[in-house]
């Protein structure tokens, strides 16, 4: 029993967690909560400065959409540590329109709805592959309709879903 408790490593988690520092206050290595925004390259807060508004000194804005990222630590207290994948208890935003609160699958299927064709018209990054602890925090797409459906392919199931909107 409980063999699936080994599929991830506390490590990848501290690396992440360790180079990052808030763009506003210069905190670094900062535990807890922390706010990436999806617009501006390399851009995170921390949580009292994400609360506070501040916005650093370069070109982003509160307006821009933000993705909470948890660390590790924040994991376990959200949810008690125990029977949970990583990759379960995200929850993502949209970084074209900036709506809070998507699974991945409802992420995919709101970008499918929502945005469509107009997806590919702005550089954003991927809010997906920046919460996973082994994703790329700077994933820069310009097409991120087809990042979603290429990159972050749902289980079988959806794969007859997926190849009717994929051209
Ligand atoms: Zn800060
Ligand atoms: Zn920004
Ligand atoms: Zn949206
Ligand atoms: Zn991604």
């Amino acid at each position: 029993m409980a063999r699936h408790m080994s599929r991830h490593s506390g490590k990848i988690f501290n690396m992440v967690a360790a180079g990052v520092s808030c763009d506003a206050c210069g905190k670094g290595g900062f535990s807890g909560k922390r706010f990436k925004c999806l617009l501006c390259y390399d851009f995170d807060l921390c949580s009292d400065c994400h609360e506070a508004g501040e916005t650093g000194s370069g070109r982003h804005s509160t307006s821009h959409p933000m993705q909470c990222i948890l660390t590790r630590v924040d994991a376990d207290l959200y949810y008690g540590g125990e029977s949970h994948s990583v990759e379960t208890p995200l929850s993502f935003t949209c970084p074209l329109c900036a709506q809070l609160g998507f699974s991945e699958a409802q992420l995919r299927d709101h970008v499918t709805k929502q945005h469509g064709e107009s997806a590919s018209a702005q550089e954003v990054i991927c809010p997906v592959c920046a919460s996973h602890p082994s994703g790329d925090p700077n994933h820069l797409t310009d097409d991120f309709l087809s990042h979603l459906t290429m990159e972050h392919r749902p289980p079988r199931d959806y794969e007859l879903v997926i190849s009717s909107l994929t051209p």
